[in-house]
């Protein structure tokens, strides 16, 4: 097989030795008995980082996110995300067909929702409307290019939803990519909404999972929901255990993968102002808009691979590149070079 420069997630990162080491050595039991030390002791950490009462491993963020929106809300309620968000273009309609919700999805020009862009769009307490019933959040904002959305702005949806009896979940995917960038701890992003769920299988690097983190009795209902959907898992011990390693030694390494992102966008930005601009990239996702090359991403993306580079189309005309681990200072080098060569032949 080639080497490919695998720049289309964060998600193809593998276990480190270390991870591998404890994932041999994980003591296992039962988990839907209760007994599976390893995962009682990952949900233990997760909650003691998340400053919350409890948490539960589940097998993705998709179905995190999904077990979150069915215990916040009943059938027929509005869940108000925003228009590019996980939820609403990634997660295969599952808050309607599953949890029977209805998205009521705003457009924002950055991918960050504001409480003067969320009202608007609650509904009026009438018997004939479908009841809004929660807001989702996404911290940082996959489709938008990994950005941050401010905490002034989290607290003030947060608490004017609270006041008016609405819920609010985080997706933080990628929480740990936003508290290094923010320079907060990760409890303090999370800290106004009533659950969030993150991944340790992105730049964290564990081989699968997310983390649900909420109140003892919501994450007691999203166990039976959980299991509802066909998430309960047995000796997960081995993956809580690569879990355990990525919360204890991986988020700090994130921010070489910020420097990486960072560089990456200043030399595609050297090769055409149009590509990107480096102060657009807040954390480890570069959007590159080939607008101006007359071809559209998903030829871009035909076209890197045959040069060994690997890039995900994020829309029709914009390319999403992701740094992470496995992405090192040569790599960028070799990727940069790769698109400057297809650039001149635009
Ligand atoms: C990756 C991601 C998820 C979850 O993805 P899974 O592949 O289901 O684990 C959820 N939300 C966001 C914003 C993501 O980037």
């Amino acid at each position: 097989m080639p080497e490919w420069i695998d720049l289309r997630s964060d998600t193809v990162t593998k276990p480190t030795p270390e991870m591998r080491r404890a994932m041999a050595e994980a003591e296992v039991g039962d988990d839907v008995y209760g007994e599976d030390p390893t995962v009682n002791r990952l949900e233990r950490r997760a909650a003691e980082i998340f400053e919350r009462e409890a948490a539960l491993f589940v097998p993705t963020g998709s179905m995190g996110n999904l077990i979150c929106i069915r215990i916040h809300c009943d059938h027929g309620n509005e869940v108000i995300c925003e228009s590019r968000g996980h939820i609403f273009n990634f997660e295969m309609a599952s808050m309607s067909a599953i949890a029977g919700c209805i998205p009521r999805a705003v457009a924002t020009p950055d991918g960050h929702l504001t409480w003067k862009q969320v009202e608007p769009a609650l509904r009026p307490k009438t018997y004939y409307y479908a009841q809004t019933r929660l807001i989702a959040l996404e911290n940082t904002h996959n489709l938008a290019g990994g950005t941050l959305l401010p905490l002034e702005a989290q607290e003030e949806i947060c608490d004017r939803a609270h006041e008016r009896g609405l819920a609010v979940h985080l997706d933080g995917a990628r929480i740990f990519n936003a508290a290094i960038s923010l320079g907060v701890p990760p409890s303090e992003i999370a800290q106004y909404s009533d659950s969030v769920c993150f991944c340790v299988s992105k730049g964290l690097s564990a081989p699968v999972g997310s983390i649900l983190c909420g109140s003892a009795g919501f994450i007691e209902r999203a166990r039976a929901y959980r299991r509802m959907v066909g998430g309960n898992m047995r000796q997960a011990g081995p993956l809580a255990a690569a879990g355990i390693v990525a919360l204890e030694t991986m988020a700090d390494r994130l921010v070489e993968d910020h420097q990486t992102a960072k560089r990456l966008a200043e030399e595609l930005n050297q090769i055409d102002a149009s590509l990107c601009d480096p102060k657009d990239v807040e954390t480890n996702l570069v959007r590159v808009d080939v607008r101006k090359s007359g071809r559209r991403a998903a030829q871009w993306s035909a076209d890197l691979k045959t040069k060994g580079v690997l890039v995900a189309p994020a829309d029709t005309h914009a390319l999403r590149f992701v740094t992470h681990r496995h992405i090192s200072a040569p790599d960028v080098d070799t990727a940069v070079s790769a698109f400057a060569e297809l650039w001149k032949y635009r």
